[in-house]
């Protein structure tokens, strides 16, 4: 019999290893024969700021360790993958996969539970994929400020989602999911950062050109100044590939 639930064989960028699917679509099936089967997933979006930390921080390296999938989310991720290993990978964004997820929860009736982001957000964000997928079923949703995570997982868990959609920013989202995945009885958890504030309409989602160009992060270094010093890791993380390949080389 097929191996139903076969991951594409993992690549190695700069020691974190990221699963090249084909397409979101290749994604979205992968997930759902894992759901079918009950194969509890933590799926994490691998950008090069998460990269470049796992290189400094065995606690970062250790909390990207734990996710079954790893996406390619950030084109430097994918020109790594080129520079290093000579393997044209497609993208698989952490925003788009939700957005596709939630398509094909709402064909194959999965059950989905959303926390995270502010209340106000959280419930527009419902209210929007309700009127989008009217026969999406949402089974919970809670905001990400909260202080009982006890509460939270016992609430997730009597609400018996397939999926859940954490949205409370990178790592603590991540962190989150690992520190509680045992209790929690989901077949698919995955970080989604601020997908729900995009849905809501607090946020703006990339203009198509830097989503085509990979460059959304410089469209949130636009809106967002402030993020600068998060970014640094962008330049920080392209030095050390073009380092890696240079030693490679030699
Ligand atoms: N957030 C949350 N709980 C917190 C802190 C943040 O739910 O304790 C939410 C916040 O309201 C926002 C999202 O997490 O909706 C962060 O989005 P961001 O785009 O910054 O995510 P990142 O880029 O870090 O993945």
């Amino acid at each position: 019999m097929p191996d139903t639930n076969a991951l594409p064989e993992p690549l190695s960028i700069m020691g974190v290893s990221v699963h090249p699917f084909e397409s979101y679509r290749h994604a979205v099936d992968c997930i759902a024969e894992r759901i079918a089967a009950g194969v509890k997933t933590f799926c994490l979006a691998i950008n090069p700021e998460k990269v470049y930390r796992a290189g400094r921080s065995e606690e970062a390296a250790g909390l990207l360790g734990r996710a079954d999938i790893r996406i390619c989310d950030g084109v430097g991720v994918a020109l790594a993958a080129r520079v290093l290993c000579r393997r044209r990978i497609v993208r698989c964004t952490g925003i788009q996969l939700f957005f596709d997820l939630v398509a094909e929860a709402s064909v194959r009736k999965w059950n989905i539970f959303l926390l995270g982001a502010s209340q106000e957000s959280n419930e527009l964000a419902c209210r929007n994929l309700l009127e989008r997928y009217p026969g999406l079923r949402i089974v919970g949703r809670l905001n990400g400020y909260f202080e009982d995570s006890a509460a939270v997982v016992n609430e997730i868990n009597l609400a018996r989602p397939e999926i859940l959609f954490v949205a409370m920013g990178s790592p603590r989202q991540e962190a989150w999911i690992i520190e509680h995945r045992d209790a929690l009885a989901v077949p698919f958890c995955m970080g989604v950062g601020g997908a729900f504030d995009v849905v809501s309409g607090k946020a703006m989602w990339a203009p198509g050109l830097f989503r085509r160009t990979g460059t959304e992060f410089l469209y949130r270094l636009l809106k967002e100044p402030k993020r600068w010093r998060r970014q640094l890791a962008l330049p920080l993380f392209a030095a050390e590939v073009f380092k890696e390949k240079l030693s490679l080389r030699g």
